[in-house]
């Protein structure tokens, strides 16, 4: 019984892991079919630089991070007009695969002045990838981005926000976690997401997935609401300032130096 009970204590850990790490389940219900992609617009070719806009003095006013994992989606063309409206800048964690099929909505999200990061190449769980596996799912997917933007991303995160400490720290860039998670994977409701991001605080990195329409919808309310209250919306990089390569960052305050 002693055995049967260790089991079952080491599921529900498991389990409570998977539901905190919340970066949405295996993508099985992975979204099939996009709208027609826009045409590139002039001055977005491969070769261009990020537009690394400046942005707010993040010391001196309101900032949040909105991150959105697991796109490109169907749904992120729509997403990246709603943040326009609001001239808010956001992060994108992006799963290679999908990058490879789409790259011209990857290419659109660059040149609106968002951050790219690295999701992986297949959403692969890196905790548990030998450290030779989880390297290639990291380079398949920033070269992937690289061919579709020109420029390599400048930020990483692990799916499920699970990654072993030698894989952290041997990343070449900053490791992107969160401090709010809007659960919106799996609630897949508006009204929840925008009732989660009230939750939101001066310096607070937003996990988001912009692969679910309910998502989506819930932007303008939040984007109006963070708005009225004096927020700037920032990517995690001018969020933080300076993010450190192989250190994870889960909201703009700067992490111990052990982290
Ligand atoms: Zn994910």
């Amino acid at each position: 019984m002693v055995f049967r009970s260790n089991v079952l204590r080491t599921l529900g850990a498991s389990a409570l892991l998977l539901l905190l790490a919340g970066c949405s389940a295996p993508l099985s219900a992975h979204w099939q079919g996009f709208p027609p992609a826009p045409q590139a617009k002039p001055g977005t070719a491969e070769t261009d630089s990020a537009p690394a806009p400046a942005g707010p003095d993040c010391a001196e006013v309101k900032c949040v991070a909105l991150t959105f994992d697991d796109g490109p989606g169907p749904y992120t063309e729509s997403l990246l007009d709603v943040l326009d409206e609001h001239d808010a800048k956001a992060t994108f964690f992006l799963i290679g695969i999908d990058v490879a099929k789409h790259p011209d909505i990857v290419r659109d999200e660059f040149a609106r002045g968002h951050e790219l990061g690295n999701h992986t190449w297949s959403h692969q769980d890196l905790a548990k990838l030998s450290p030779d596996a989880g390297q290639r799912e990291l380079r398949k997917a920033n070269d992937a981005i690289k061919e579709a933007t020109g420029a390599a991303p400048t930020v990483m995160r692990p799916p499920y926000g699970t990654i072993t400490e030698s894989l952290k720290k041997s990343q070449p860039v900053p490791v992107v976690m969160w401090s709010d998670d809007t659960l919106d994977w799996k609630t897949r409701n508006a009204k929840k997401t925008i009732k989660a991001a009230e939750n939101i605080e001066p310096g607070s990195i937003v996990l988001m997935h912009d692969i679910h329409k309910s998502t989506i919808d819930a932007m303008p309310k939040i984007l109006t609401d963070l708005e009225s209250q004096g927020y700037h919306f920032v990517t995690v990089s001018q969020l933080v300032g300076s993010p450190k390569p192989g250190v994870a960052h889960k909201t703009g305050q700067q992490p111990a130096a052990t982290n």
